[in-house]
């Protein structure tokens, strides 16, 4: 299966692919972990991203299709995976589905986790004390909320359009929200 975590950041995209990884055994391709990790690891990758990423905005949609490309070629991908950060845009959009297609394969789902702006900003200052992130600042996350916003909110009714697209309260706890999302999961499923 291959499911699209949708949200803005802080809605609990990665946190909700962890527990799918650990209870189901899916595959999670972050792009956003990828981006840290070159970043960790100083290549030169790492050193073009780093200031975008600090700043909040959007890195360009040829990397992060091409970071994506990649991982999804990686065997454990074969058998479909969960997209948590990506796509951000039209274009990443319209990537993702010409790549699946070309390998035989589709999106099936795609779970907007909804969450208000207060219950956000709360959520990401509350991370950046305690894992010091250092685009989870409050001045930086208004940029990225930005950038969701005019960017990445628009993919919103091009899923609808293509009969994707389901809403999972985001905003209760993380078991509550866990629960809801197995239950979309299990109408595909069936
Ligand atoms: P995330 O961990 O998903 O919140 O991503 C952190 C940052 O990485 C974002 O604010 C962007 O700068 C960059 N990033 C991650 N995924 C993408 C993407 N699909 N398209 C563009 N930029 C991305």
């Amino acid at each position: 299966m291959n499911l699209i975590l949708f949200g803005p950041p802080g809605s609990g995209k990665g946190t909700q692919a962890k527990r799918l990884v650990d209870e189901r055994g899916m595959v999670q391709l972050s792009t956003g972990d990828m981006l840290r990790a070159a970043i960790a690891s100083n290549s030169p990758l790492g050193q073009k991203v780093a200031p975008i990423m600090a700043s909040g905005a959007l890195v360009p949609d040829e990397i992060v299709i091409a970071l994506i490309a990649e991982r999804m070629d990686e065997a454990d991908a074969a058998g479909g995976a969960i997209f948590d950060g990506f796509p951000r845009t039209l274009a990443q959009a319209e990537a993702l589905d010409a790549m699946l297609a070309g390998r035989g394969s589709r999106i099936d789902v795609v779970i907007r986790l909804l969450v208000d702006d207060a219950a956000l900003l709360a959520r990401v200052t509350g991370r950046f004390e305690e894992q010091g992130r250092p685009d989870d600042n409050p001045e930086t996350f208004k940029t990225r909320l930005g950038a969701y916003n005019t960017q990445t909110a628009p993919l919103l009714p091009y899923y609808e359009g293509q009969g994707k697209l389901k809403i999972v309260d985001g905003m209760g706890a993380m078991e509550v929200v866990s629960t809801a999302v197995a239950n979309v999961l299990e109408t595909i499923a069936a």
